[in-house]
C-alpha cells in the first residue's frame, strides 16, 4: 500500500482505526474521516507517534451529511491528488427493540448513517476513481447484513442494503479497473460491541460477552486487527479480481443452523 491513498470512515476508533493502522505500517497516505473530533485528533496523534513520516489528513465529517461527504472528499484530492482506497465504514448499531417497539427517530438515523452514508461515499468518490481508471472499495457490512439479528431491524436492513449495493457498485464501474466489496464482520471486540453488551445485560456486560463468545465456532470474540488486514487486502492492488462479494470475517458464525 506504499503511497496509496486511502479515506477510512468512522477512523478514529474500533474497526477504521484498526484498519488504518494496518495501512499506516504498510506506508499509505491516509484521510481518516469521523464526526467525533476529539477521538479523531487523538488517533491522529497516536498513529504519527507510532509510524515516523505517515501522511494523514484527518476530517471532521458526518457521514450522513451529503455536504460533509463532498467536503471530505474535495479535501483529500486537493491535498494528495487521487483516491485509491475507500474503507467506507462508519455506522451506528442503533437502539436494541422488537421491530414495532422501535422509535422511529433512531431507526432514521440508523438508516441515514448506514445506508445514505456509505450511498453518498460512493457517490462522491466512485466518479473520481473512474476518471483515473482505479479503485478499490470496501463497504462495511455486517453478518446482520447476511441473516437477521433480533431486535436489530434497521441495522440489519441497512447492513443488506449495504451488500446489495455493493453488488451494484462492482457491476457498474468494474469496467473502470474499480473493484468493490463488503465485509460481514461478526463479533469483534470495539467499543460499538461493548456498548451492545451493555445492552444486553447492563449489570454484568463481560458475563453478555462471554456468553456471546461461547456460541462461536471458534469460541471467541474477533480481533479488529485482523478485519484491518483483510481490508488492507481488498484495498490493495494485489486484490486484482475479487469484486461485488460481502465476505464474512466471523469465525464461521453465519454458517451455523
Ligand atoms: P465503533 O462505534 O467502535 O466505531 C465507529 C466509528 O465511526 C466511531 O469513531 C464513530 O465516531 C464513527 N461514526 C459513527 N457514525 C458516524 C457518522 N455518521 N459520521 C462519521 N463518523 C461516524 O464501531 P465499530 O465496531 O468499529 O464499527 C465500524 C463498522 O463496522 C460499522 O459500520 C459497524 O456496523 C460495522 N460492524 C462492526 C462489527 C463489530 O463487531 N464491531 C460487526 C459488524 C459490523
Amino acid at each position: 500500500m506504499e503511497n496509496k491513498v486511502v479515506i477510512i470512515t468512522g477512523g478514529a476508533m474500533g474497526l477504521g482505526y484498526a484498519a488504518a493502522d494496518v495501512l499506516a505500517s504498510q506506508k499509505a497516505k491516509l484521510v481518516l474521516v469521523d464526526y467525533n473530533a476529539d477521538a479523531l485528533a487523538e488517533a491522529e496523534e497516536k498513529l504519527k507517534k507510532t509510524y515516523e513520516g505517515l501522511e494523514v489528513l484527518s476530517v471532521t465529517a458526518d457521514v450522513s451529511k451529503e455536504d460533509q461527504v463532498k467536503a471530505y472528499v474535495d479535501q483529500t484530492v486537493e491535498k494528495f491528488g487521487r483516491i485509491d482506497g475507500f474503507y467506507n465504514n462508519a455506522g451506528i448499531e442503533g437502539r436494541q427493540a422488537s421491530m414495532i417497539d422501535y422509535d422511529m427517530d433512531v431507526f432514521k438515523k440508523v438508516i441515514d448513517i448506514n445506508l445514505m452514508g456509505v450511498y453518498y461515499g460512493l457517490r462522491y468518490i466512485l466518479p473520481i476513481m473512474k476518471e483515473q481508471g482505479y479503485g478499490r472499495i470496501v463497504n462495511v457490512a455486517s453478518v446482520g447484513g447476511i441473516r437477521g439479528v433480533l431486535n436489530q431491524s434497521p441495522y440489519v436492513a441497512s447492513k443488506h442494503a449495504v451488500s446489495g449495493m455493493t453488488k451494484n457498485a462492482a457491476l457498474e464501474y468494474g469496467q473502470y479497473g474499480i473493484l468493490t466489496n463488503a465485509i460481514a464482520p461478526g463479533a469483534i471486540l470495539t467499543p460499538m460491541v461493548a456498548e451492545a453488551f451493555k445492552q444486553v445485560n447492563p449489570e454484568d456486560p463481560k458475563a453478555a460477552e462471554k456468553e456471546y463468545a461461547s456460541r462461536n465456532p471458534t469460541r471467541s470474540l474477533g480481533d479488529p486487527q485482523d478485519v484491518g488486514k483483510l481490508v488492507a487486502y481488498l484495498l490493495s492492488a494485489d486484490n486484482g479480481y475479487v469484486s461485488g462479494q460481502t465476505i464474512a470475517i466471523d469465525g464461521g458464525e453465519s454458517n451455523m443452523y
